[in-house]
């Protein structure tokens, strides 16, 4: 099962992705949280990168498409797996499509100030990269997990997240109208619970909780 997730940033992509990895065992794939990993060790794909996704703008299609190819040939994708992130723009998606068939392609909708509340509560593990919300933890300033110190993401900061929104919808959106056609495209609404918005998408994918 191939599936993809759409959704602004904010909508919670990364969380419904990682409960849809567990329950059905295949692996999510995250471009952001590949192309930060790269960032960090340095390597060509992270130094092609950096500059892009710490100013919120997009990486070059040709740079992602060639990562995300690389991934999802890899063995433990022969079952499936969960696109987070990717496709971005019409010229990914149309590249996925020579590479890949897709089943579903799950639509998380959110306003804009939802997502703006969301994203700048966010603190990140920088060590583990466990993510956590303030409006949960407080001012907690330690991961639960490894007890590195939280930083705020950079492309979460506020000046840059306004940026990350109007791209989405000027690349992003179009991509709903291109699944819709195909007849791929489940529309999430998700403005409530982690549980609830998980249970919708189980409901909506036709398999039981
Ligand atoms: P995310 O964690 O999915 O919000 O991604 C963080 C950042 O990584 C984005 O703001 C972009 O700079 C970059 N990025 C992730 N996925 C893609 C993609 N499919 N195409 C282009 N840039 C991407």
């Amino acid at each position: 099962m191939n599936i993809i997730l759409l959704g602004p940033p904010g909508s919670g992509k990364g969380t419904m992705a990682a409960l849809i990895e567990k329950k059905f065992s295949i692996p999510q794939i995250s471009t952001g949280d590949m192309l930060r990993s790269n960032i960090r060790e340095g390597t060509e794909l992270g130094k092609k990168a950096k500059a892009f996704v710490n100013a919120g703008e997009l990486v070059p299609d040709e740079v992602i498409i060639e990562a995300v190819k690389e991934r999802i040939s890899k063995p433990d994708c022969e079952s499936g797996y969960i696109l987070d992130g990717f496709p971005r723009t019409i010229a990914q998606a149309e590249a996925l499509d020579k590479v890949a068939k897709i089943e579903t392609v799950i639509d998380l909708i959110l306003d804009d100030e939802k997502s703006i509340v969301r994203i700048s509560g966010r603190r990140v593990c920088p060590n583990c990269s466990a993510t956590y919300h303030v409006s949960i933890i407080g001012d907690e300033k330690l991961c639960s997990n490894c007890g590195a110190e939280l930083i705020i993401r950079k492309d979460d900061e506020v000046s840059t997240i306004c940026n990350r929104l109007k791209i989405y919808h000027e690349m992003t959106t179009p991509l709903e109208e291109y699944y819709r056609k195909k007849g791929l495209l489940i529309s999430i609404d998700v403005d409530g619970s982690i549980e609830d918005n998980f249970a919708k998408i189980i409901s909506a994918l036709g398999v039981n909780a």
